[in-house]
């Protein structure tokens, strides 16, 4: 993808930018010929599984990873060569990383300490950062007597002391429990409107992405999937990896065959034999597909409707009490219908399954979106 596609078209200044960037460890490729330009402000989100390269792309982009090859600019200044501490960049990490030894007011002090700062401006600092991530009443404790929560707002700590034009987290959240996580989630997003610093999180779970980000990039084995706001990825999936990697519970795939196709509609033949009608982007002169359709707009009905698209049996039901979630057997295979919280609903009952058409998905040989 171009660094242009890859940006997001809303006219600000671009604030990090790689240029065709590619990473090698030997005989790895980790990153590969990739373009992406992060707007000044911005909250982007590098999602993606594990070993996708998200990591190594943040790094690249704190200086603390050398290039194999494409630039990385910040504030249009070519830095592929600056050394990490004049980038003007504060990285925080999964692990906190935090010095055992010293109180929250040392540790968030710390990089000022060593840059000589006067103990005065040391002090003020910490006491204002400590108030940014309300650590007022820890300042003199050590980390060991901290929360998960409190260690992780101290080594937030750490970074804004030193004032970034750019902060990058790796899985930050990652080590606290999901109660902690979410609350966090919160404070990371309050503390992105307060200081309206650009930021670009790293992490596998979609549900942090979407929450927080304004924009997302999908990483794939190196590459970008797509890059979109969370609605634009979730209405609009570019391929199959992305449809099935947001959403929760996953989209749900099965093979159709396409019987004819009429500009931008795809008459297809659901298996089980009923046809149904789904937007396409051109008609191709493809006969087979596969169809992707999310839990939610799969819509419970009677076996005898005749608007079913498909009929099937429940096989499990779970019970979420804001929704149900039910694995029904078809000639589709076993498909997740999420329905309404008090659904009044018996294992082995037989249920027929609305499609929501316009919600619907196909997906070619290669995996992208029709
Ligand atoms: P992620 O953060 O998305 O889980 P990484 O960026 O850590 O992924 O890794 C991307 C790929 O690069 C993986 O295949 C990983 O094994 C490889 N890799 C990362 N760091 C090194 C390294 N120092 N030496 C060799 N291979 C590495
Ligand atoms: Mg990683």
């Amino acid at each position: 993808m171009s660094a242009e596609a890859a940006g997001n078209g809303s006219g600000a200044a671009p604030h990090v930018e790689l240029r065709r960037v590619t990473k090698r460890y030997g005989p790895v490729t980790a990153i590969s010929d990739l373009s992406l330009s992060v707007d000044k402000g911005s909250f982007t989100a590098l999602l993606g599984p594990s070993g996708c390269g998200k990591s190594t792309l943040l790094r690249m982009i704190a200086g603390l990873e050398p290039i194999t090859a494409g630039q990385c600019f910040i504030d249009n200044l070519d830095v592929t060569d600056v050394a990490p501490a004049q980038r003007r960049i504060a990285m925080v990490f999964q692990s906190y990383a935090l010095y055992p030894h010293m109180t929250v007011r040392q540790n968030i002090a710390f990089s000022l300490s060593v840059a000589g700062q006067p103990r005065k401006v040391q002090n003020e600092r910490a006491q204002e950062v400590a108030r940014i991530l309300q650590l007022e009443p820890y300042l003199d404790r050590r980390p060991a007597e901290l929360s998960g929560g409190q260690r992780q707002r101290v080594a937030i700590g750490r970074a804004l002391v030193r004032k970034p034009e750019v902060f990058l987290f790796d899985e930050p959240l990652s080590n606290l429990d999901a109660k902690l996580r979410v609350q966090m989630r919160l404070e990371l997003a309050k503390l992105h409107a307060d200081l309206g610093t650009t930021m670009i999180y790293v992490t596998h779970d979609q549900t942090e992405a979407m929450t927080l980000a304004d924009r997302i990039v999908v990483l794939d084995r190196g590459t970008i999937s797509q890059v979109g706001s969370p609605l634009e990825l979730y209405n609009t999936p570019a391929n199959k990896f992305v449809a099935a990697f947001i959403g929760s519970p996953a989209m749900n795939f099965f093979a159709i065959d396409i019987a004819a196709t009429n500009g931008h509609t795809a008459r297809v033949i659901l298996p089980g034999g009923r046809p149904a009608d789904i937007g396409v982007k051109s008609s191709g002169d493809a006969r087979s597909a596969e169809l992707g359709v999310r839990p939610e707009h799969l819509i419970l009905v009677d076996p005898k409707d005749p608007g079913a698209a498909l009929v099937g049996a429940i096989a499990i039901i779970e019970h979420l009490g804001n929704s149900t979630i039910l694995y029904v057997d078809t000639p589709a295979g076993q498909l997740i219908v999420q329905g309404e919280g008090n659904l009044a609903a018996k294992s082995g009952q037989s249920v027929g399954l609305r499609l929501n058409e316009s919600q619907a998905h196909l997906f070619g040989a290669t995996g992208a979106t029709l």
